[in-house]
């Protein structure tokens, strides 16, 4: 059995544990806090005809390198537009998420404490994090940074070291839970430690 497996292993005891000496616990949304059921062959597809409407060619694999690249030939504006197409896949998923119930109760048991504060990092829209948290009971969490709110997306680490500044917490003061390649190395750049989902 290899070790990198046995690390992806969540366990609750184990964030309990982490938490004692964290004032932010940062997590990511999909896979972490709940599973969005989001056909992504569909987004592609539909990515790409809108995309083709700007003669913008792509298979949008990877998604968002090809997202930057986009907004990097054609601009914010028509970039919108691609984030439209986006939301309304988005919007879909959000009615049939599985929440991830162990995740959820942890967070929910740090609720009413003033530490740590809470904040969610996602390479979702920001209004489907927002509506996806309200649905899971944890719309109390309002410190979130979305796909929409930054302009260089996961792995790089904008995102987080924004919500960092913004909670006034050191980075070594933070925690940020999440399942991806991606959002391990966000954190290991923005100097946060990191905890698999
Ligand atoms: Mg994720």
């Amino acid at each position: 059995m290899s070790t990198a497996l046995e690390a992806h292993v969540f366990s609750s005891g184990a964030l309990h544990d982490a938490l004692r000496d964290k004032r932010l616990l940062v997590l990511d949304y999909d896979g972490t806090l709940a599973h969005l059921d989001i056909d992504w062959q569909a987004v592609r597809k539909d990515l790409s005809t809108t995309a083709a409407e700007f003669n913008f060619i792509s298979t949008f694999r990877p998604l968002w390198p090809e997202m930057a690249r986009f907004r990097a030939t054609k601009g914010s504006g028509p970039l919108g537009v691609l984030l439209q197409v986006l939301s309304s896949h988005e919007r879909r998923g959000l009615e049939r998420q599985r929440p991830r119930q162990e995740m959820v109760e942890v967070v929910r048991s740090t609720l009413d404490r003033r530490s740590p504060q809470l904040a969610v990092f996602s390479s979702n829209l920001h209004a489907t994090v927002s509506q996806g948290l309200a649905r899971l009971g944890l719309a109390q969490i309002s410190q979130i940074v979305g796909a929409d709110d930054v302009d260089r997306w996961k792995p790089d680490p904008q995102g987080l070291i924004r919500l960092v500044r913004r909670t006034r917490v050191a980075p070594e003061d933070a925690l940020f839970v999440g399942d991806s390649e991606g959002d391990e190395r966000a954190a290991t750049l923005a100097g946060v430690d990191f905890m698999w989902a």
